[in-house]
This record gives C-alpha cells, structure tokens and sequence, in this order.
C-alpha cells in the first residue's frame, strides 16, 4: 500500500536514526509485535518495560509508515466531540473515553522523559475555532460540557479571540495547557531504542509474508523465509491491517500537511497554542520546535495514492493561503516541505483493539482517527494490559464489535 508521497519534514529532522537489521535466522519469542509505527512502537516498548521477551518486525524502517506524516498534535478533544461520544456510547462510556484521551497526552508526556532520543514534546494549549458562526450554540454547549465533567476548557468570545490572535473567529473552546505537540518520527524511535537497549529485538526490512496457527501460538513467516514462533501477534500494522482483515468500522482517506521554512516571530498567534476548527474536514496547525509551521487538512474522500498525489502540489498552495489568511503579520510564508498521506479513521470515531474472529492467539492495535498518537498510546496500554493481566477496563468500549448505547446528552 502507498501510505505516503512527498517531502517529509520529520525524518529530515533525524537522519541519522538508529538502524535494525534485516531478519536473519528463525527465532522464538513470547510476543511478536508486527508494525514499528506508533501504536506497535508502544506495544513492543510496553511489553518489554513489563518483562515480556518481545519481537519487533517492520517492513520499512522504524516510523517508516504513516507515523512519518503525522504533523504531531496531541490532544484531548478529538474528532469525535464529547456530546458525540456521549450520544453513541452512554455517559459512562463516553466521559471515560476523554478521560482516556487526556490521560493519554499526559502519559505520552511521561513517556518522552525516560528517553534518551528527546521526541520534541512540549505542552501546549489548543484554540478549537468555530469556523462559521452556525457553529456556535454546539461549540458552547460542548464547552459546558467538558466543564461538567472536569476537562479544561474556557469559552471565548469573538473579542477575547481577537485579543489574542491576528483573526477573527465568532467563538472557540479554548484548551489550557491540557494538549501538546511532539515529533513523532523522533518520538517512535525514541521508544524502539529504549526499548532495545532492555531487550527488545528488532528487525526491519522484514515483511510478515504469512502466519499459521497452533496450538500453542502462531508462526510468521517472512519474505526472506524465516520464522518467528511467538505464544502471541500483535497486529499494529496501521492502514495496511485492512489488506489483511477488513473492518467495516473503517474508513480510509487521503489528507495533506505542509511545513514552512523556519520564521523568527509568531506574531497574533498566542502562546503558539495549537489551533484547530469545527468544519469537517478542519484545518489543523501548530509550531515545531525549529520554529516552522505546520499546517494540514484538506482531506478527500479518496484512498487512491495517485488521485491523492495529483493534488498535492495544489493542496500545498491552499494550505499556505490559508495560513496567511490567519496570520497576516507573520509576512510571506514559504513552503519548505510538503507531503500527502492515506488516513483511517472510524464511522464511530474510536480506535480499535482486540481479537478479532478467525486470529486465535493475535490482538489488533489500530489506533485510526486525527488523534492517531493519542489512540496509539490508548490501544498500546489495552493490548499490553490484556496481554500481561488477561484482561482490560477499557476492553470492551473500543473492542471490534463495540455496542452502541444511545444516550440523550444533558448539557
Ligand atoms: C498527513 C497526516 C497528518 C496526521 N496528523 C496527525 C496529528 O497531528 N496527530 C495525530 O495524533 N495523528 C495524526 N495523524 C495520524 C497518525 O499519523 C497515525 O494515526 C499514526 O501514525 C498511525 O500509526 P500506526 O502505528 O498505526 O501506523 P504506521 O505508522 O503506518 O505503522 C504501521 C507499520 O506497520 C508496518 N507493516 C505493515 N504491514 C506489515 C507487514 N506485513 N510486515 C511488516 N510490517 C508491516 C508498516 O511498514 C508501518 O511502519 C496524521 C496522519 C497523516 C497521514
């Protein structure tokens, strides 16, 4: 699957990343983790800190798949806004899942502490615009919302918007201090590498060609002909998972982000907050430490790479009008990097984890959706949980085959 096109700024961050070797010999092993994207990277690196003798196979290289082109933005609201979630899953259920997500930016901040590749994460607030005036009554009343149940959030008014920034919007949830932003190409290879120095085995440049089941576990066969026995598989495979089991829940896009060379000031952009919008699909953008902008969006209904590639280089330019539109005083904006990439998210909007039928002793790890780092590390935490303890709080609300429970939102 062609997961990606273009000039990536990440990996351009870090050239000289550490390097694994292709898969040589058979080996055995409690757990093989196949994916070193996001959600297997946190798996695998899970798994170790627990004790468990853990394999961890790519075909690419590690961060090589679509964790390459995520712009990095952590944060507590999601897709799915919380009267959403609310509204599909129940109150418990819905609640739980911000919970999850908040504690989730947290943790990933914890996480980026213990590693000796610093990942760039730094805490940020999160402006959340309404992007036409009609969106104004649902904007306040998830804004009271999320006061209801304890997240952190203000409403501001046009004004105190203008007061802080170069644009005028008619009203924003304004997220303080809550959410961060992080390089998530340094931050995957952060995890593989401390997790390598406890005992991870990694291999890239190693393609799972095949599998077959016993009793015991499972055996997977690579292209250069190799097995790995394991008593169990963990699928985190990213988009490419559908080649292999098709989910009806997911849906696969196409989206495009850009990077501007670095500039020196930010001005009317308070506190380099992240800033994202009500309209689907939204704009979303933030700052990197080298004091670029990045900047996605435009997404098309599209999983063919070559319709998605051919409107990259008219993507670039909208997103950089877009950019001055907001930002005026910042001066002419150049585009340094600019790049298209397949996007799963859900028709429910969470992730998904778990067994699935016909894959005995195998778990699932797709952490699809705009907060894919977020579910990366919220799907991780449940595959490692259900692995070692045999069972997970969390288990059922975001399982394959999840029940709705259609609930009336009281604001
Ligand atoms: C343009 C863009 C912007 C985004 N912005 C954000 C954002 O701001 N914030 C956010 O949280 N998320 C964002 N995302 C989403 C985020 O990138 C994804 O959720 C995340 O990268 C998915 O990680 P993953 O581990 O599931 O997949 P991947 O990173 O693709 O990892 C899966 C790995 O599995 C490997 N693999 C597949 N099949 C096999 C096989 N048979 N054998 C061996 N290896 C195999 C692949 O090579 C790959 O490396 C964005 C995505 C895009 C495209």
């Amino acid at each position: 699957m062609n997961l990606r096109t273009g000039t990536f700024l990440w990996p351009n961050t870090f050239p000289n990343h550490p390097v694994y070797p292709r898969l040589a010999e058979d080996i055995d092993c409690d757990v093989v983790v196949v994916g070193a994207g996001e959600s297997g990277s946190l798996t695998a690196y899970r798994l170790t800190e627990s004790g468990v003798r853990t394999v961890l196979i790519d075909k690419r290289t590690v961060g090589g798949g679509s964790s390459a082109a995520n712009t990095g933005l952590l944060q507590l609201q999601n897709d799915k806004s919380l009267a959403s979630c609310i509204h599909s899953f129940g109150e418990a259920q819905g609640v739980r899942f911000y919970e999850l997500t908040a504690e989730a930016v947290q943790e990933i901040g914890h996480i980026s502490r213990q590693l000796s590749i610093d990942p760039e994460y730094i805490p940020r607030s999160t402006l959340y615009f309404a992007s036409g005036a009609n969106d104004v009554t649902a904007l306040k009343d998830e804004h009271k919302l999320l006061m209801k149940y304890g997240f952190p959030a203000e409403y501001w008014d046009a004004e105190a918007i203008s007061r802080h920034f170069s644009f005028r919007k008619d009203g924003a949830i304004f997220v303080r201090d809550a959410d961060a932003e992080i390089n998530p190409f340094k931050f995957v290879n952060g995890l593989v590498d401390k997790a390598h120095e406890k005992g991870l085995r990694v291999f890239t440049d190693t393609k799972l060609q095949r599998h077959r089941f016993n009793q015991d576990g499972i055996e997977l066969y690579t292209d250069g002909g190799y097995r790995i026995r394991a008593k169990k598989a963990v699928f985190a495979s990213g988009y490419e998972t559908q080649e292999m089991k098709r989910n009806a829940n997911a849906v696969l896009l196409s989206c495009y982000a850009m990077a501007t060379k670095p500039i020196s000031d930010f001005p009317g952009w308070y506190q380099r907050s992240l800033i994202w919008e009500t309209a689907r699909p939204y704009l979303y953008i933030r700052t990197t430490k080298d004091n670029r902008i990045v900047i996605g969006g435009l997404d098309e209904q599209t999983s063919n790479p070559e319709e998605r590639d051919r409107m990259l280089t008219r993507k670039k330019e909208l997103l950089l009008e877009e950019l001055a539109k907001l930002f005026p005083k910042i001066g002419a904006l150049e585009a340094e990097y600019a790049w298209a990439g397949m996007f799963g998210t859900t028709h429910d909007g969470l992730p998904m984890v778990g067994e699935q039928e016909q894959f005995p002793h195998c778990y699932f790890a797709l952490g699809y959706g705009g907060n894919g780092t977020v579910y990366s590390t919220i799907v991780s935490k449940v595959v490692t949980e259900l692995i070692v303890k045999g069972t997970s709080k969390d288990k059922e609300l975001l399982q394959f085959h999840r029940q709705k429970r259609p609930s009336a939102v009281q604001v």
